[in-house]
């Protein structure tokens, strides 16, 4: 559940909203619950050091006040920049996918690796919770049979270093 992944990352939390597409480095990235999208499949990401993933939904929240005691009195300023209850965080919820031990051929020509290609699973519903900020590039999804997909990050987008 989208609960437990969220509680995994952030522990108790308070005000959830739902949000169905985010930037993400000037690209537009929809979750699988934005059901206008027709066009184009924007809901693959790159995030982390090099793992990849769906994006189930977006979701903004607060973390639960630790010093509701201070925060919900005529004391509130005390809280009120230091408190992170005070703070919206933004979560991306991923249905992750794995990546695969497979060696993709080598170009003969220029002796390059197909880097930006990567063999991987089906998306596994296993759900994990990432800080929007950890999303670093928006990628193509090429499956390919039930075992295999590749995925292809879009290298012309700007990504952080
Ligand atoms: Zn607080």
């Amino acid at each position: 559940m989208e609960q437990h992944a969220i509680i995994l990352k952030i522990g108790p939390y308070q005000k959830l909203s739902f949000f169905k597409r985010a930037y993400v480095n000037n690209s537009i990235v929809h979750s699988k619950n934005y059901r206008c999208v027709v066009k184009r499949n924007n809901t693959v990401v790159r995030y982390g050091s090099d793992d990849f993933g769906h994006i189930v939904q977006f979701v903004k929240l607060y973390k639960q006040c630790q010093n509701a005691h201070v925060c919900n009195t005529q004391n509130a300023h005390v809280c009120n920049t230091n408190c992170a209850c005070k703070t919206p965080i933004y979560l991306a919820v991923i249905d992750t996918v794995s990546k695969l031990p497979l060696q993709l051929s080598t170009d003969r020509v220029s002796k390059a690796h197909v880097s930006n290609v990567v063999p991987v699973s089906h998306p596994s519903g296993i759900l994990q919770a990432i800080h929007v900020e950890d999303i670093n590039a928006v990628c193509v999804w090429m499956p390919v049979s039930n075992e295999l997909c590749f995925v292809a990050v879009n290298v012309n987008k700007i990504e952080k270093e």
